[in-house]
């Protein structure tokens, strides 16, 4: 029975030491936790990641792989160094803008890309020693990018899956990469490799033929004697958690001052963290602009902001919260007064509570990132209307989801007019035409959701591993045909054992049947000759 082993950067679980030493253990359910648990339950399962926290002391991580090996997760130790330099240097300071077409934030650094190689093969030797033959290694995602090529290496017929999780972005962005080949050569390591949408698939196979020559035929090129797989496979959400939050009226979890804000002004949603992919300061402008050619809605539209923190040692992360900090002070004062505040802008996370009622009671969502590999904001905004069916999607063609969620209003961000534009529409659309645009997006996400996505790409890597063990060939390499002519032309005696139904010529009802064929023939003829 196959052993599912999943790979990530991070594990679904963070680990913090309190004042007296003592290790607590969070679990964080994010949607590929969610997915990954609704897989079949008789497959095992085990999750290979960091656990969030720098562990020195040898003991310790002894203790912490005990711990976390009843919880069917195993650790790979990183220290402060590899954060800096692997994480936040070749991870977020150089695939991330890379990918995401912010190549004037691309970080070109030789240290940080040898200790992305290094991190990788931690990896690598947490994992190998692992693995048994049958399992099903499944990769994810940009910080892990070597890694399949790292376990093809120690284990040659196991079967690797890897799920690039943000976009791949066109060859001529990607061919810009001092590491393009190392890079392609690793994911190469895998079996099936999948992404968001059919562009990034496409541009991988582009980048693929043109950086390294591979060619492919539908999705599947030839690396060496391995038929590695392309596919597309949209995410999905939780779909239930959105659509029906559990609504207990215990919590401690305060709402009524967004339920107060939305029974006097209509509310137009923001959420995202920090990053300059998220197209914030632009919305802001186009927010600004709006109130500023439509003073009709003036003290009757709020746009609630949340931003949450998110790498902001960085740099550009730091200059973007200036940036998004001064543009809604400029809003707030310019057009606010002492009965209307049009921006609410919280920089910091919201719960699950604040999260779904704001979903929830918000007419419209603004969701415009520059560049996004899916955005599942948009997803669950949508899935959160279930029951009201009343609310707006303004969504970035941008980001991935806006394959799937066609009927959103679908915006450039950068274009602010287009932006302006679609605040308006969003804000006069009738309910009936919300209900049926609704409608169509929610019965898509529910069919689509991220049960359906891991079981998805789960069952592909099952069939492929499958249909290679079924029509597996041992292809003779250069030295063992060399060493096999050398050794049959010295021979003095030869016997030739070869099958013949089935192999030579195909099956037939009636075995007599079956005459060599001409092609046949002549390579028995040849074989003979090439003895002499
Ligand atoms: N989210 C969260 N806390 C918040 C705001 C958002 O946990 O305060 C979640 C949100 O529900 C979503 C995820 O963060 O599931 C963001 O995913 P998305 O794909 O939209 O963007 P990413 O941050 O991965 O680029």
């Amino acid at each position: 029975m196959s052993r599912i082993v999943i790979v990530s950067n991070r594990l679904p679980i963070t680990i913090k030491k309190t004042a007296e030493n003592e290790l607590i253990y969070y679990p964080s359910a994010g949607g590929l936790a969610t997915g990954l648990n609704s897989l079949d339950e008789s497959l095992d399962k085990i999750w290979i990641g960091w656990p969030g926290q720098e562990i020195t002391d040898e003991w310790e991580r002894e203790s912490i792989r005990q711990d976390l090996s009843n919880r069917g997760l195993a650790p790979v130790f990183l220290t402060r160094q590899d954060i800096i330099l692997y994480y936040e240097g070749f991870s977020n300071k150089t695939l991330w803008p890379h990918f995401h077409y912010f190549t004037q934030y691309t970080d070109y650094n030789d240290a940080t890309w040898e200790s992305y190689q290094n991190v990788n093969q931690k990896f690598a030797d947490v994992i190998n020693p692992l693995i048994k033959p049958d399992d099903l290694v499944w990769v994810h995602d940009y910080q892990l990018i070597l890694l399949p090529a790292m376990i093809r290496a120690v284990h040659p017929n196991v079967s690797i899956g890897f799920f690039l999780h943000i976009p791949f972005p066109s060859y001529e962005i990607f061919r810009i990469l001092p590491w393009r080949e190392a890079l392609l050569d690793g994911v190469l390591g895998a079996d099936l490799i999948g992404f968001h949408t059919f562009d990034y698939m496409r541009h991988f196979l582009s980048a693929a033929y043109r950086v390294s020559g591979y060619e492919h035929n539908f999705g599947k090129l030839n690396v060496g004697n391995r038929v590695v797989n392309v596919d597309v496979f949209p995410m999905g959400i939780d779909y239930e958690k959105y659509a029906f939050p559990d609504k207990d009226e215990n919590s401690a979890d305060d709402t009524s001052f967004i339920e107060k804000l939305a029974l006097h002004q209509r509310i137009l949603l923001s959420i995202d963290r920090l990053d300059y992919t998220k197209g914030i300061p632009q919305r802001i402008k186009a927010y600004s602009q709006f109130l500023e050619n439509h003073p009709e809605y003036h003290r009757k539209v709020c746009m609630v902001m949340i931003v949450v923190p998110s790498r902001d040692q960085v740099d550009q992360y730091q200059e973007l919260k200036h940036q998004v900090d001064e543009l809604c002070g400029i809003v707030n004062s310019t057009y606010g007064g002492f009965d209307w505040t049009p921006m609410r802008y919280l920089y910091r996370s919201v719960n699950f509570r604040e999260l779904t009622t704001l979903y929830r009671l918000s007419e419209v969502a603004m969701i415009t990132p520059i560049r996004d590999g899916m955005n599942l904001v948009a997803k669950e905004y949508v899935a959160s209307k279930e029951e009201n069916k009343k609310g707006v999607l303004v969504l970035s063609e941008m980001a991935g989801a806006a394959n799937e969620l066609l009927e959103a209003i679908l915006i450039n961000p950068m274009d602010v007019n287009d932006m302006e534009k679609a605040i308006v529409t969003a804000l006069d659309m009738s309910e009936e035409e919300q209900a049926l645009r609704l409608d169509k997006m929610q019965k898509k996400l529910k069919k689509y959701d991220v049960k359906h996505w891991a079981n998805t790409f789960m069952n592909e890597q099952i069939r492929l591993t499958n249909a290679r063990k079924e029509s597996q060939t041992n292809v003779l390499n250069e030295e063992e045909e060399t060493s096999l002519i050398a050794a049959y032309r010295q021979a003095q005696n030869r016997l030739i054992v070869l099958d013949y139904d089935g192999t030579l010529m195909n099956f037939h009802v009636d075995p007599q049947a079956v005459v060599p064929d001409e092609m046949l023939i002549d390579i028995l003829t040849r074989i003979k000759k090439y003895g002499r």
